[in-house]
């Protein structure tokens, strides 16, 4: 059973893993590996309209 998840970086639109508990959690953040940038992932993050790229 899988204990992570793919997530797109809104930033630099490259996936990458993280620990599925962060789904779980209502406010959860999680750092881009290739270019650093910090988004939410979870809960709230299915609230927000989906980022355009600049
Ligand atoms: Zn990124």
């Amino acid at each position: 059973m899988a204990d992570f998840a793919y997530v797109p970086c809104p930033n630099c639109r490259r996936e990458f893993m993280v620990g599925e508990e962060f789904f779980r959690i209502a406010e959860a953040y999680c750092q881009c590996p290739y270019c650093a940038f910090e988004f939410r992932v979870g809960a709230a993050a299915e609230q927000r309209p989906p980022v355009k790229p600049a």
